[in-house]
């Protein structure tokens, strides 16, 4: 930090001192529920954080969807040079969710639906915009562009365009989802996408006629294992038949069956090689018929030479606050995965440290809401004036 400013451990402190005032503003945030299909709870959390966010210099615009919730984008400064920031505002948590999961804390424990993934980020954000006008905003060449899709729990379907777009302006993207479990940041993620397995069989008496028919689960399970065996461990490939149904009774010959596919990959070669096999399923009984549909919609986040300065630069200003940080790999996508595709560098996880998203359990350490402020405050503004890290070199 220059001579002028707070140095960061004292920054540390001073949001210590704010922590009441954070929890109150994540409680306000948990108690409007946003599941991703819920147009009308995700259009009043825009409203929300609009309403709080206004007070601060920032240009707000709500980006309007027809059947989804609107996405948000805030600006902070009008400068040519573009740092983004990236939320979500769903949860995976459908509306009623909070009555048998409220927002509580418990000494340093906080939970709630989405209080870790990834509500407590507009805190963070609230106290980075604070922070920086209190700190002459972030200078005359550059633009914080911070962008909160309402889609991201199913994928980012629209999302991923406004994704897109702010990655191809941008000198880096920073992603606020949480950090790997122990608080280490994500600097890589596997891509993923979807299948569907359709069997149309002939249905028959299993006593009386069964060799006119013809079974569609048994052809079903055949492809099943035909697909099991396109993973491939050492390279980050996993494929996994989470769903299956079809049949009437054990008496009939199945006439239909269904299967629902997730597949995992690390490198983008194999998104292709899992894809062309998917397209080239045939079946095995003739007298069944076959349709597949899918794809692999999320790109992986590769870890590149950019991402690795991006994460050393992460660790220098970490380590003014006394942490020491690490970086994982995870198997779960986020937008980081659409925005590294883009060939920006992304650092992912830098939100809070806490555990068990997407399940009854989710919680966060409230300790780490002003550890990880003041983490993201020093990158950006190291980020802002090309401190600790030479800009140029990773951006073209
Ligand atoms: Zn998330």
């Amino acid at each position: 930090m220059e001579g002028d400013d707070m140095n960061l451990k004292d920054i540390q402190q001073k949001l210590m001192t704010q922590e009441e005032d954070s929890i109150k503003l994540l409680k306000r945030f948990v108690e409007i529920e946003s599941f991703s299909y819920d147009k009308q709870g995700i259009d009043n959390l825009c409203r929300v954080i609009t309403n709080i966010f206004q007070e601060l210099p920032v240009s707000i615009e709500e980006l309007q969807e027809e059947t989804l919730g609107n996405h948000l984008r805030i600006t902070y400064g009008e400068g040519n040079r573009q740092i983004t920031i990236l939320s979500h505002l769903d949860t995976v948590y459908p509306r009623g969710t909070l009555e048998i999961m409220p927002f509580r804390l418990d000494g340093n424990k906080v939970s709630g639906p989405g209080v870790y993934d990834m509500k407590v980020s507009y805190v963070m954000m609230y106290h980075l915009f604070k922070l920086l006008r209190e700190n002459k905003g972030p200078g005359d060449d550059v633009r914080i562009v911070w962008l909160l899709t309402s889609d991201e729990e199913i994928g980012s379907p629209s999302g991923k365009h406004h994704v897109y777009r702010e990655a191809d302006k941008s000198e880096v993207i920073l992603v606020l989802e949480p950090t790997g479990g122990d608080g280490a940041l994500k600097t890589s993620r596997k891509g993923g996408g979807k299948f569907r397995i359709e069997v149309k069989g002939i249905s028959a008496h299993a006593g009386v006629n069964p060799e006119e028919g013809a079974n569609a689960i048994e052809e079903l399970v055949y492809q099943i294992s035909k697909i099991a065996a396109l993973a491939d461990s050492s390279k980050g490939t996993s494929i996994n038949t989470g769903e299956i149904r079809g049949g009437t009774l054990f008496n009939v010959v199945a006439e239909h069956a269904v299967a629902e596919v997730d597949v995992r990959v690390l490198i983008p070669s194999e998104a292709e090689r899992i894809e062309n096999a998917f397209k080239s399923l045939t079946v095995n009984n003739p007298k069944t018929s076959l349709s597949v549909e899918g794809s692999i919609y999320r790109p992986p986040m590769i870890r590149t030479d950019k991402t690795g300065v991006l994460f050393n630069l992460a660790c220098a200003v970490a380590e003014e606050i006394g942490l020491t940080l690490s970086e994982v790999m995870t198997g779960g996508g986020s937008d980081g995965n659409y925005a590294a595709s883009r060939g920006v560098p992304v650092l992912d996880g830098l939100g809070v440290v806490g555990g068990y998203a997407h399940s009854p359990e989710e919680f966060l350490w409230k300790d780490t809401i002003a550890e990880r402020t003041s983490l993201l405050y020093g990158l950006v503004l190291s980020l802002i004036r090309k401190q600790h890290w030479h800009i140029d070199n990773i951006v073209n």
